[in-house]
């Protein structure tokens, strides 16, 4: 298989779901047919399937960061994958903490490990996960493929990270979870597909007075750790790349709000291709 496309599985922003949103974020990078999972929020599994993978395929995953919206499912995805057949190793790049997750995971699924070790005859899931420590720089060089990977502005968060995939033909960017971030340019620099998060702004006060805790703390939180729908516009056009594609939607389950209300929002900042991204969205490169 050659075929070059990303599928958002999942494009929310944010780890809960309710009635009529999307889900948490997920991403399957598929370059001449290397799969590369980005991001496992809740539902990856089972995106990564309508996608027309076989689990058992399963070899590369990429975490950006430690907030449950991008790796609560990292350990079911996984598990999954081997009762479809997986015994081939997984490589996996994430922060700190992704070590610890994994190790937490396999002890706390101990039990039905062993027994489907001893009855089914399956290999050791435990051996089958290699994490690596993502940090910034040259990730991994394999065969074409280079992957790089900066800093994002995602306070608390110290560790989150954008993430540039580039063979000789293709260049695909993650922002990952982002407040507007000037590197992003260089480091998106006339790629082919930036993929960046985005809230809308007009929608913010009703979601806060839905969804907030009675504090200013998660406004606070969005408007220091994320990035409106024009910040992500201005950074597609100062990088110069061929598509944007809005995820980690905020909101994603406001009727109220349309694709309209996002095309609007980046009228002025950005002229090119536009995707606004809803779950299972295939973007051929
Ligand atoms: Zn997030
Ligand atoms: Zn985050």
């Amino acid at each position: 298989m050659s075929e070059t496309y990303v599928a958002l599985l999942g494009t929310k922003g944010g780890p809960a779901i309710r009635p009529g949103s999307a889900m948490p974020t997920s991403n399957l990078l598929c370059l001449k047919g290397e799969r590369i999972v980005v991001d496992c929020g809740l539902g990856v599994t089972r995106g990564l399937v309508d996608q027309g993978m076989q689990l058992e395929d399963l070899s590369t995953v990429f975490i950006t960061h430690m907030h449950s919206d991008h790796y609560l499912e990292f350990g079911p995805l996984i598990h999954t994958a081997w009762t479809a057949g997986l015994k081939t190793p997984v490589d996996v790049w994430g922060p700190q903490g992704m070590q610890a997750n994994w190790d937490g995971f396999v002890l706390s699924m101990k039990a039905d490990i062993d027994l489907r070790i001893a009855d089914e005859g399956r290999p050791d899931l435990r051996d089958l996960v290699r994490i690596h420590m993502l940090d910034a720089g040259e990730v991994l060089r394999r065969g074409d493929l280079t992957v790089s990977a900066i800093r994002t502005a995602h306070p608390p968060l110290v560790d989150c990270f954008a993430l540039s995939f580039r063979t000789d033909a293709t260049h695909v960017v993650f922002s990952g979870d982002t407040a507007p971030l000037p590197a992003l340019e260089d480091f998106a620099r006339g790629a082919d597909l930036l993929i960046h998060e985005a809230m809308l702004e007009s929608a913010l006060p009703a979601l806060l007075a839905r969804v907030g805790n009675g504090s200013d703390k998660l406004m606070e939180h969005w408007l220091r750790s994320h990035s409106f729908a024009h910040d992500a516009a201005k950074t597609a056009t100062g990088a110069d790349v061929g598509m944007l594609a809005l995820s980690h939607l905020i909101p994603s389950d406001d009727p109220a709000y349309t694709d309209r209300h996002w095309r609007d929002a980046v009228e002025g900042f950005w002229d090119g291709p536009l995707h606004i991204g809803t779950d299972g969205m295939r973007i051929i490169l």
